[in-house]
């Protein structure tokens, strides 16, 4: 699989930011990942034992299907042409150290494997982006339950405010962020993230 840019939404669900000790933010808050931490659904989540705590996170992808560039929220959603389920894999332990020390936490979001993806599909056949449901499994077990209703900046905000300062390009990926109920993976672990009417990506995990 190949992207472009992977543009995500941190803490865009108050659950999730009340779990992470954070406040529910004022504006949206960015980050990158690259195209290289890219999986498909299949794949193996490539986690080093070395990096401590490594954590799943189910989102809602929007796939950018025209190039983008200071659209308005009416006009946000004519620029998405596919969704599908994203798992933000996350190093937690160098995320919060690097937190803590006022340092960018780049690396934590950006390894090889730490985004799976399903196979995406047409938005036209996913109906209404803001009432969305998304499950995660871990070995079967769900860990992850919630509604894309309950995010902070809906898809329309994020186009806006994105391409308000980045051009979007086709096949560009912007992850919404994760709702409550983030946790550790560990070796052997086989993370299914699923989105109602959009699929699954599912993935077994390495410590290496
Ligand atoms: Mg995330």
């Amino acid at each position: 699989m190949s992207c472009g840019k992977i543009v995500c939404i941190g803490q865009n669900y108050r659950a999730h930011a009340r779990e992470m000790e954070l406040e529910a933010p004022a504006e949206p808050v960015i980050f990158l990942k690259p195209s290289t931490a890219l999986i498909a659904d299949g794949d193996v989540i490539e986690a080093p034992a070395g990096l401590g705590r490594v954590d799943h996170e189910v989102e809602l992808a929007l796939i950018i299907g025209k190039k983008a560039r200071k659209v308005a929220e009416s006009e946000a959603l004519s620029y998405v042409s596919e969704v599908a389920v994203f798992n933000d894999v996350t190093a937690r332990d160098v995320q919060s150290a690097a937190r803590t020390a006022g340092l960018p936490w780049a690396l934590s979001k950006g390894l090889d494997t730490f985004a799976p993806m399903s196979r995406p599909v047409p938005v036209s056949e996913a109906g209404d982006l803001r009432s969305l449901r998304l499950e995660l499994r871990v070995n079967g077990e769900v860990r992850q339950s919630g509604s894309t209703s309950n995010m902070i900046f809906g898809p329309e905000r994020l186009i806006a405010y994105i391409s308000k300062y980045m051009t979007l390009e086709p096949g560009d990926i912007i992850a919404t962020g994760t709702p409550e109920g983030v946790g550790p993976l560990n070796d052997g672990d086989v993370v299914e993230a699923g989105i109602e009417g959009v699929g699954k990506v599912s993935n077994r995990v390495r410590r290496i």
